[in-house]
């Protein structure tokens, strides 16, 4: 199970990837993570990164791709992984091509939990947190008993700047310019499989198994 995971955020992709982990005993990998263990590890390119990221800057396509094909080249992706975070750009879709080449690894599919822009603002936008306990609400989805008052502790709720509508549809925006040319890219290879997210859990979870080519 050699698993490409896509989906804007609030989509429910994580809940997915723990499921999918639980199933097929296969790591999860974030471009994140492999960021922080080669940092950490202090290779050759752990290093050139760590500079970038401490200059605040971006790092360069040329050292991202290498992390990964170090990420990826390690004994406990062999037998599968969920990738998640990358590829972000049809070129480096196209050095991900190469080095799953190089691995003599062939993608089973490239999932994308889809979720339409409207429900995924007001998944977020209604989100409201105890500014006393950290416990989080939706206005509509599980809302407080008393509005704006915490039921566990009575504490005040609040909504977080990063959940501002606007925030949230700049986000998304983003997301789609960055993600279309990629779903273009993988449907031409035939991998590509989109699953309504607007459906509870478990059917996304079947919907996504079946589009991997399991049975139920
Ligand atoms: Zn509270």
């Amino acid at each position: 199970m050699y698993i490409l995971l896509m989906g804007p955020p609030g989509a429910g992709k994580g809940t997915q990837a723990e499921k999918l982990i639980d199933e097929f005993k296969i790591p999860h990998i974030s471009t994140g993570d492999m960021f922080r263990a080669a940092v950490s590890a202090g290779t050759e390119l752990g290093k050139e990164a760590k500079k970038y990221m401490d200059a605040g800057g971006l790092v360069p396509d040329v050292v991202t791709i290498g992390i990964v094909r170090e990420g990826l080249s390690k004994p406990e992706c062999a037998n599968g992984f969920i990738l998640d975070g990358f590829p972000r750009t049809e070129e480096q879709a196209v050095a991900l091509d190469g080095i799953l080449k190089d691995l003599g690894i062939k993608l089973t599919g490239v999932v994308n939990i889809s979720v339409p822009d409207s429900e995924l603002v007001a998944r977020v936008v209604g989100r409201r947190i105890c500014k006393a306990c950290g416990a989080t609400y939706h206005v509509s989805f599980n809302p407080s008993k008393v509005e704006n008052v915490c039921d566990k502790c009575g504490g005040n709720l609040y909504q977080r700047n990063d959940d501002k509508e606007e925030t949230v549809v700049n986000r998304l925006h983003a997301y789609h310019e960055q993600t279309e040319p990629l779903i273009e890219y993988y449907k031409k290879q035939g991998l590509y499989k989109e699953i309504d997210g607007l459906q509870p859990i478990d059917k996304v979870y079947a919907d996504v198994k079946v589009s991997l080519g399991c049975s139920k």
